[in-house]
C-alpha cells in the first residue's frame, strides 16, 4: 500500500503553553508510528498553507480574522484550554490546507488513502469559537468543499471527546453522515444518541456514547453497526478524526482501547471506504507511546491487515447503550 503522510515543521511551533497535554511532541510520536509499518510505502508531503478566504466555507470571517488578530498582536488564551502564539496562525493554515491537498493527491492516484500529522487539532473547533484546543475544524474544511463539488461524505470520529463542532456544522446536511463514538458523560457535553440530525437530515449524524470503562470488545462490535451504516449511506469520500485518547493509557478520558483496537477500526473504515478515497486526520490522544503505536495499528489496519491483540472487557452498561443506539438507528438504517 502506498499512504501520504501530510505534516509540516510549522505544526510544531504552535504551543499552548507549558505542561499543556496538546504538545509538539506528540507529533514526533504520530509520525513515529506513520512509518513503523513494514511493507508500507510512506509518500511523505508538506501541509500547504490554506487561503484563509476557504475557511470561511465552514468559520464566520469575523472569527477567522480574530484569530489572524490574535496572533500577529502575540498571541493569548481562546478558552481555559485553548491559546494561540504566533506561530499559531501558519500552523492553523497548514492543518487546514492539508486535508484539500491530500483529497487532489488522492484523486491523482498519488496513494490509495492519507495520514494527516497536524496541529491544531480540529473536531471541537465551531463556527466562530475555538474550543478544546481547536482553532480551524481541519476535517470540516475538507468536507464542505468536498460537498460544494457534488460529492457525498461520511465523517467517523473516533477521537474519545465528541466532535461537536463537526456536528453542528453539518447538522442540516443530508449529504454528510457524522458518526462518532465517544466517552459520555465527557468534555464537550454533547453527543447524545437521540441527534440524530435535523429535519431531512435525520439519521446523518450517529452518536454512540460510551460510559467510563468502555474496552475495545464493544468498540469491535459498534464496527459491525459502523460498517452497516456506511455501506448504507454510499459515501464518495470517508474521512475519519482519528484521536487517540480512548486509549487506555490516555490521561484525558476513561476508556480502555488498546493498539489493536485502532487496527481494527481501521481495517473495517478501510474495507467499506471507496478505493482511494480514506483520510485521517491527527486529533487527540495524549500518551506518547499509546499515539506510536496506536497510529501505526491504524496504517496497518487500513493495509488491510490484522493487528495482533486481544481487546479488554466492557462493563455490561457499554453493551446496553451499544443495544440502545442500535434501536435509535433501526428506523433509519437496516440494521
Ligand atoms: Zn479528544
Amino acid at each position: 500500500m502506498k499512504l501520504l503522510h501530510s505534516t509540516h515543521p510549522q505544526f510544531t511551533l504552535h504551543t499552548n503553553g507549558a505542561g499543556h497535554p496538546e504538545r509538539p511532541d506528540r507529533l514526533t510520536a504520530v509520525t513515529a508510528g506513520v512509518r513503523a509499518v513494514p511493507k508500507i510505502e510512506v509518500v511523505e508531503v508538506e501541509a500547504p498553507l490554506l487561503d484563509p478566504a476557504v475557511l470561511e466555507n465552514v468559520h464566520t470571517p469575523a472569527y477567522v480574522r480574530a484569530i489572524e488578530d490574535l496572533c500577529a498582536s502575540g498571541g493569548g488564551r481562546l478558552d481555559p484550554d485553548t491559546s494561540a502564539v504566533p506561530e499559531s496562525w501558519e500552523a492553523a493554515l497548514r492543518a487546514a490546507g492539508a486535508g484539500l491537498d491530500a483529497s487532489s493527491r488522492l484523486r491523482a492516484k498519488e496513494a490509495s488513502a492519507a495520514f494527516l500529522s497536524v496541529r491544531p487539532p480540529g473536531h471541537h473547533a465551531l463556527a466562530s469559537q475555538a474550543m478544546g484546543f481547536c482553532l480551524f475544524n481541519n476535517i470540516a474544511v475538507t468536507a464542505a468543499t468536498l460537498l460544494a463539488e457534488g460529492e457525498r461524505v461520511a465523517i467517523v470520529d473516533w477521537d474519545v471527546h465528541h466532535g461537536n463542532g463537526t456536528q453542528a456544522m453539518f447538522y442540516d446536511r443530508p449529504e454528510l453522515l457524522y458518526l462518532s463514538l465517544h466517552q459520555f458523560p465527557a468534555y464537550p457535553g454533547t453527543g447524545w444518541l437521540d441527534e440524530l440530525g435535523e429535519g431531512e437530515s435525520r439519521g446523518t449524524n450517529v452518536n454512540l456514547p460510551f460510559p467510563p470503562g468502555t474496552a475495545g470488545d464493544v468498540y469491535r462490535a459498534a464496527m459491525d453497526l459502523i460498517v452497516s451504516i456506511l455501506s448504507q449511506f454510499k459515501a464518495d469520500w470517508v474521512l475519519v478524526s482519528a484521536g487517540y485518547d480512548a486509549h487506555s493509557a490516555d490521561p484525558l478520558a476513561d476508556l480502555h482501547l488498546v493498539e489493536s483496537d485502532y487496527g481494527e477500526m481501521a481495517l473495517a473504515v478501510a474495507a467499506t471506504a471507496p478505493a482511494g478515497r480514506l483520510i485521517y486526520y491527527l486529533e487527540g490522544g495524549y500518551d506518547l507511546a499509546a499515539l506510536e503505536g496506536s497510529v501505526a495499528a491504524t496504517i496497518l489496519g487500513t493495509s488491510g491487515m490484522p493487528t495482533p491483540g486481544d481487546p479488554h472487557s466492557s462493563p455490561d452498561v457499554a453493551w446496553l447503550i451499544l443495544e440502545q443506539v442500535s434501536q435509535a438507528l433501526a428506523s433509519e438504517f437496516e440494521l
